[in-house]
């Protein structure tokens, strides 16, 4: 089969990703193997890449963004039939025995296996999962391509919207406006919740507004026009932090989406961070993904995408390194 792997980690322009000839995959015990149809291409497939993040297993396929066909059962494996729609996500495996696993917190697991991370993902004709760990999409009426991106920012915006325990007819605010935002902004108007969304960039300000955002600008200059009861901070710049955290009631929960950041200083305690509850994300989990799936389907929740054909994914991956995307994400046509 054709797959796109990482051997060596540089710049995107210097060509980490090669086009390989690897043998099609057996599925073992309990896998599927999926003939991968759509794969979304995500950041941190770009941090892999160029070796912002260290590889866990070289070569890697990257891809975590994974919809496709139920190709190969393996020999134990019951839960689907062959030319059923699966999708798999960021999350691959987890132990299942841990104190996490047990209560229902899997993305705590230390064992915890990540797609196109510490095992092969999407950018190929076909990859393997537990059948457990995918998504079953044989209900959902959404299209492939609108699937993709769900596996990822989709599931992870449903994550951070949920532990920011923002209610119906509350306020919600949030700085930086990429993918994940954006469907985190589509359920929330959808639950009469006032968004305000800060960002730099004028095609985010302009997709913002178009889906119903009730302020959008940037704080670092100005204030949101109320105080916010969450938010949801995604850059890496820990300097904004109390910028956020300013704009926020005394009860309110800020949630930081970001893997890594610069330092985080809080100059004044009483007025910025009393009374606030801090969160972070961290990895996913399946009931998240399971619920989201079905609110995506329930909304129709498209976004406006580019579609990648197989052969070009360095090409498009450069395009999402300086910030010329068509549209809020790529999505591989394989
Ligand atoms: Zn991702
Ligand atoms: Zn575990």
């Amino acid at each position: 089969m054709k797959a796109w792997v990482v051997e060596e980690q540089k710049p995107i322009e210097d060509r980490p990703l090669k086009l390989v000839d690897l043998p099609v995959p057996e599925p073992g015990e309990k896998e599927i193997r999926v003939r991968v149809t759509h794969c979304g291409i995500c950041r941190t497939d770009l941090h892999i890449t160029e070796g912002d993040i260290p590889l866990s297993k070289r070569p890697i396929v990257p891809g975590h963004e994974i919809v496709g066909i139920v190709d190969k059962l393996g020999p134990e494996a019951k839960r689907f039939k062959v030319g059923d729609r699966v999708g798999i996500s960021w999350l691959n495996s987890t132990c299942g025995k841990c104190k996490y696993c047990l209560r229902g917190d899997e993305n705590y697991c230390p064992e915890i296996k990540r797609t196109g991370y510490d095992v092969d993902g999407g950018f190929a004709e076909y990859v393997l999962v537990h059948e457990d760990y995918a998504f079953d999409l044989r209900h959902i009426s959404l299209s492939s391509e609108d699937l993709a991106p769900i596996m990822c920012p989709g599931i992870t915006g449903h994550y951070a919207f949920r532990i920011s325990e923002v209610r119906e007819g509350e306020r919600l605010g949030m700085l930086g406006f990429g993918p994940t935002a954006y469907y985190i902004l589509r359920v929330a108007k959808s639950m009469n919740i006032e968004v305000y969304i800060s960002t730099r960039s004028e095609e985010h300000k302009r997709i913002a507004e178009k889906y119903g955002a009730d302020w959008v600008g940037n704080i670092v200059h100005e204030d949101f026009p109320h105080k916010v009861d969450a938010f949801i901070f995604f850059p890496t710049a820990g300097k904004l932090v109390e910028r956020a955290l300013a704009n926020t009631v005394p009860a309110a929960t800020l949630v930081l989406g970001a893997v890594t950041m610069s330092p985080i200083s809080i100059e004044n305690y009483t007025a910025n961070l009393w009374g606030r509850t801090i969160k972070t994300i961290y990895q996913v989990r399946r009931d998240y993904g399971k619920e989201f799936i079905e609110i995506a389907d329930r909304l129709k929740l498209g976004i406006e995408k580019e579609i990648v054909k197989f052969r070009e994914v360095p090409e498009a991956m450069l395009r999402l390194k300086k910030g010329e995307v068509n549209g809020m994400v790529q999505v591989i046509k394989i």
